[in-house]
């Protein structure tokens, strides 16, 4: 039987940042995503992600953990963002670059591998064990199937789908977001060859894959009527997390397991920040009531 001192269940961003941040402490940190290393199944899935609005530091986190993921906004859009507060992250390359620095400071991670979890803090993985002083449930949208000792009371989940597609003429220059407050709609530019991530702000119950994806490409033409002949497309499959009060929440399940989840659609520019206070709360030695965070940064 391997022993470590904190197992991370998921891989997601917030597990990936939570492996990092606790690697910190000194303590060993022991990984484990079921998906392969080149997936990403979960609400982290997909090209780009929005991280604008932030204060500095947290900008500047994301600079220094994943520089390469970082992508200034492109230009001014219709919705008055600016250039200046904050821009577009790779989303898979940022995951990538947290698990790398994990792993720089001596976490493991495995991948592949489905785990399941004892209240007492028993991982097992296929057959082998893995005695875990403590387990930081960080499955996203999954932490709403784990047993019930080790969900969060009133997480809701949603399916997610986005589009990738593109288009001889989609302007690679700027940014766009528009619609009423329940009808929003966004268009990023991938790169400079037309290519474009674009959807609504959630996905209809009731509607097909196919059907959500004719709507957001209608959506599109209405605001782009040159674009031109669609050259490729793909449908992204997410899944949107959101727990009470839409923010994040760490809570303890019992005196070895807590789990951690944080708000679609802002949770990705948040995750190194609550990955350090997650990372603080279990370096005080936390009794089970400091360790329950829940917060807005
Ligand atoms: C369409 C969409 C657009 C978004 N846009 C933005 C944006 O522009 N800006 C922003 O800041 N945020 C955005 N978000 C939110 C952000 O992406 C999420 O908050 C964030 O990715 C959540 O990451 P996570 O690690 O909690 O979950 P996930 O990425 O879902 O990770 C959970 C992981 O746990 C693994 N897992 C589950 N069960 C087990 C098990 N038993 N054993 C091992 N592994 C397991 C899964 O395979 C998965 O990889 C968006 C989300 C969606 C869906």
């Amino acid at each position: 039987m391997t022993k470590v001192d904190i197992a991370v269940i998921g891989l997601g961003v917030y597990g990936s940042a939570s492996a990092h941040a606790l690697a910190a402490t000194g303590r060993t940190i022991l990984g484990i995503e079921r998906a392969g290393e080149h997936e990403l199944p979960g609400a982290s899935a997909g090209p780009l992600r929005m991280v604008r609005g932030l204060p500095a530091d947290a900008l500047e986190q994301w600079h220094t953990l994943a520089p390469a993921a970082f992508r200034a906004l492109p230009a001014v859009d219709g919705s008055g963002a600016s250039s200046h507060d904050g821009g577009l992250l790779d989303a898979p390359a940022a995951v990538r670059a947290l698990r790398a620095r994990a792993v720089e400071r001596g976490a493991r991670l495995m991948f592949g591998e489905t785990a399941q979890v004892t209240p007492g803090g028993r991982v097992l993985v296929g057959d082998h064990t893995v005695d875990a002083g403590q387990v930081l449930f960080c499955t996203g949208a999954w932490t709403a199937t784990l047993p019930g000792w080790a969900r969060i009371p009133g997480l809701r989940t949603e399916r997610a789908v986005m589009q990738v597609a593109s288009f001889p003429a989609f302007p690679s220059h700027a940014f766009h977001l528009f619609g009423s407050d329940d009808e929003r709609f966004c268009a990023l530019p991938v790169d400079d060859h037309g290519t474009v991530q674009f959807g609504h702000w959630s996905t209809p119950a009731g509607l097909d894959d196919a059907a959500i994806a004719r709507r957001d490409l209608a959506a599109l033409r209405r605001h782009f009527p040159a674009l031109g002949a669609m050259r490729r497309h793909t449908s992204v499959r997410g899944a949107y997390t959101l727990p009470p009060g839409d923010r994040f929440v760490l809570r303890r399940s019992t005196a070895h397991t807590a789990a951690l989840v944080a708000c679609s659609g802002v949770g990705f520019k948040f995750a190194p920040q609550v990955a350090a206070r997650v990372a603080a709360a279990y370096d005080g030695n936390p009794s089970d009531d400091q360790l329950f965070l829940e917060g807005w940064l």
